[in-house]
């Protein structure tokens, strides 16, 4: 499948937003965003003034990278949450959430989604016992994620664990560390979603 291939420094100069898209240089004084805090580009530090228009689709662009989806895959996120009962802005971020790479990823298994989808993919992971390799699977309240076995001596998955007391665990998941397990507590809150995002206007967007 086709996916963005480009630098993910660029992403965050874009967005203006530090989105820890290369795990441990994020926290480095490397970071492309502290260095060069403007759009990349050749007008990168000209004058930025977005229409309401320009708003939205930024945002809607934003989240998309985050969570490292192509613009169908985006979409058809947002069909799914619009069609749900409750607030659309905050269903989209709830099943971007529990895609099974970006829980992995918030697990502590991977240093970054990117990451997490490849180990997915590659069936390094299993949920409730059976192994699952599609990074979109959902993930639901009480399913139990577990490293494979044979996988368990892959140095970045045991370097990714030993940075999740930096990076810091969700609230909804429940890390054994030992066991190479995380347990699914409850669906995420909207509150645990840290990253400043303003959901409404990916649904002002969706809505013209
Ligand atoms: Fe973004 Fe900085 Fe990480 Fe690059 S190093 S992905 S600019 S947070």
């Amino acid at each position: 499948m086709a996916r963005y291939n480009g630098s993910a420094c660029r992403i965050c100069r874009r967005e203006n937003l530090k989105m820890y898209l290369k795990g441990d240089r994020c926290h480095t004084d490397k970071c492309a965003i502290e260095r060069r805090p403007y759009p990349p580009g050749q007008h990168g530090q000209g004058r930025t003034k977005f229409s309401e228009y320009g708003v939205q689709l930024r945002e809607k662009q934003k989240v998309k990278r985050l969570y490292g989806l192509l613009e169908a895959q985006f979409a058809g996120y947002y069909r799914r949450a619009s069609s749900k009962k409750g607030k659309t802005g905050e269903n989209l971020l709830k099943f971007l959430e529990q895609r099974l790479d970006n829980v992995a990823f918030r697990a502590g298994f991977a240093d970054t989604r990117n990451e997490a989808r490849q180990l997915v993919r590659h069936g390094h992971f299993q949920v409730n016992g059976r192994k699952v390799n599609i990074p979109s699977y959902q993930v639901r309240p009480g399913d139990v994620i577990e490293v494979r076995e044979k996988s368990r001596r892959i140095v970045r998955i045991n370097e990714a664990l030993e940075a999740i007391e930096r990076r810091g665990l969700v609230p909804w998941i429940e890390l054994d560390k030992k066991a190479f397990t995380a347990r699914v507590k409850a669906e995420p809150a909207r509150e645990d979603i840290t990253m400043p995002i303003a959901e409404q206007l990916i649904v002002e967007l969706y809505s013209k």
